[in-house]
């Protein structure tokens, strides 16, 4: 990829120094928007004035805009700390394209474009650098970070720092210690999903406990939230059919909660005669590029999809977002249903709630964070093989694992292989895959009782997400406004005082939400 920097024109300081007068004139100049959205006026003053702030607006309201357009206006860098490596080269194509000087470092480009893109960095090369917090882990960066001047420390994804999110990662646990090795520069943090504990949480473990919180653009007066409870999966087909239908020829997302069950409702709608397309992280890559493809242009309006759909995908058109399963979380709810109406139209959001599906996400939850019990269990096996290596994967593991097992006590592959990253982490085994076979490495001789894992930690990993569904289930079978009870989970001050006025409660609770949408029309 070419460096943008290398461009004299770009390298032109004089190029930016308008946007000290006026971050208008940065903001059509540079980047070619007509105004701001709601809140980014404000973060930009703060941010420019020196103050830390923690924002908190959706996915797709426009964060980055609130650390580049600073970032532009001022002398030196602005450190962008991201957790998505996979993320970081479309940010940065497209700030090159608006010929902003900004890279990437991270492992996926070579040693010799890493080296390439550190020494210009400390050329004064960049205005923004996007890197994951390992980064720092590389003695190199830090000698580079440390002969340039930072102007402001982003931290995006900010809600990986706390234990009590959705998306938690240990390396953005260093980033208080990060930032104080590069001086304290104005941090802005920013997230599109934090309770207020959150909140509160990721400003104590940035030790930024006097920053100023932002909490904008929660509120989606246009979008129709109705719970539906269903007495069974016949039930969920038929309402999800009606909606449907009632929409007909307008773009609709269904999700689900797994894999088996995106192929169930597809193949339910299609024998209802609705043509579906289906989308899910079992398929190739290019057959999932052909789905996504053919739903933006419209030749298909239905697509059933796991929570892989939905990343990074820009269609403002979508008139109805459908949970099948409760999900996992609030925040997860909000982005995904919040991919409705973008363009501002009425659109509905429909959960079909079965008590049952609390079920599924149990499940998930003690496959993703193993018990002691079952750690233990996984260890004995492997320690009786013997230390060195085996021909063995998660699959065949579980398989021993189950033998003369039934029920509750059977282990799936994606639940052994949770547990042997725990013992991998430890030191007492490693694994992986060479020429399409799988191998366990056992590196030593620990008794159970004596195993390195962290089981406070996947205990509170359990705990939190038990808590985040707990949350779901406050939203499936309460019977209180569900924008104001997504609104105070987001810590926003809704407008309203007495209800949206655009939801199954508000509306007194209907049957069917098509009755309401009538009855609120007239109205
Ligand atoms: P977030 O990080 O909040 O999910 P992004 O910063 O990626 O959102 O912005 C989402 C999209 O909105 C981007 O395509 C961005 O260029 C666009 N955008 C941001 N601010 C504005 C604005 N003021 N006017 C028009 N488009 C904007
Ligand atoms: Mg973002």
């Amino acid at each position: 990829m070419a460096i943008a920097a290398r461009d004299t024109k770009m390298n032109d300081p004089n190029r930016f120094a308008p946007l000290v007068d006026s971050l208008e004139s940065g903001l059509s100049s540079i980047f070619g928007f007509e105004s701001f959205r709601i809140g980014q006026r404000d973060v930009m003053e703060a941010t420019l004035q020196g103050v830390n702030s923690l924002v908190v607006m959706p996915t797709g309201s426009g964060k980055s805009l609130c650390f580049q357009l600073p970032a532009c206006a001022s002398d030196g860098i602005t450190l962008v700390i991201s957790p998505l490596i996979a993320l970081m080269k479309d940010q940065v194509d497209a700030l090159t394209s608006k010929g902003i000087p900004a890279t990437f470092i991270n492992s996926s480009i070579g040693a010799r474009e890493q080296s390439d893109r550190l020494f210009g960095m400390e050329a004064g090369a960049y205005k923004i650098v996007y890197v994951a917090p390992e980064r720092f882990r590389s003695e190199r960066f830090c000698d580079a970070i440390a002969n340039v001047k930072i102007a402001f420390l982003a931290i995006d994804e900010a809600h990986c720092i706390s234990q009590w999110g959705h998306d938690f990662r240990p390396d953005y646990l260093r980033l208080a210690e990060i930032r104080a090795q590069l001086g304290h520069p104005t941090t802005i943090a920013l997230t599109a999903t934090a309770t207020s504990q959150v909140q509160r949480d990721i400003l104590a473990q940035l030790n930024l406990p006097e920053a100023e919180i932002f909490v904008y653009g929660f509120e989606r007066p246009n979008l129709f939230f109705e719970v539906y409870d269903a007495r069974s999966k016949g039930d969920k087909i038929g309402r999800i059919v009606s909606l449907v239908n009632e929409h007909s020829g307008d773009p609709a997302i269904i999700y689900c909660a797994t894999r088996k069950q995106v192929e169930e409702v597809a193949q339910e709608l299609d024998s209802e005669g609705l043509s579906v397309g289906l989308y899910h992280g079992g398929m190739t890559d290019s057959q999932r590029e052909q789905v996504q493809n053919d739903f933006m242009t419209g030749m298909f309006t239905l697509l059933v999809a796991t929570n892989a759909f939905g990343m990074g995908v820009d269609k403002s058109d979508v008139r109805v977002i459908a949970h099948y399963n409760i999900p996992g979380s609030i925040e997860a709810y909000y982005q995904e249903a919040g991919r409705a109406g973008r363009d501002g139209l009425d659109s509905h959001c429909l959960m079909l709630f079965n008590y049952a599906d609390k079920g599924i996400h149990d499940f998930f939850n003690e496959q993703t964070y193993p018990s002691k019990e079952t750690v233990e269990r996984i260890w004995e096996v492997l320690s009786k093989m013997g230390l060195g290596t085996h021909n063995i994967g998660s699959r065949q593991l579980a398989d021993k694992l189950n033998r003369n097992k039934r029920g509750k006590g059977r282990l799936n592959s994606w639940g052994v292989e949770s547990a042997m990253r725990q013992l991998q982490r430890g030191g007492h085994i490693d694994f992986g895959t060479r020429d399409g076979f799988d191998w366990i490495a056992v590196q030593d001789f620990a008794r159970t009782r004596d195993l390195r894992v962290d089981w406070d930690y996947l205990k509170r990993r359990r705990d939190v997400n038990d808590d985040l569904l707990g949350d779901v289930m406050r939203l499936a079978s309460g019977r209180e406004c569900r924008q104001g009870y997504l609104l105070r989970y987001f810590n926003s001050a809704p407008s309203f005082t007495n209800g949206c006025g655009n939801c199954d409660i508000c509306c007194g609770m209907p049957e069917y939400a098509k009755a309401c949408l009538l009855y609120t029309s007239d109205a």
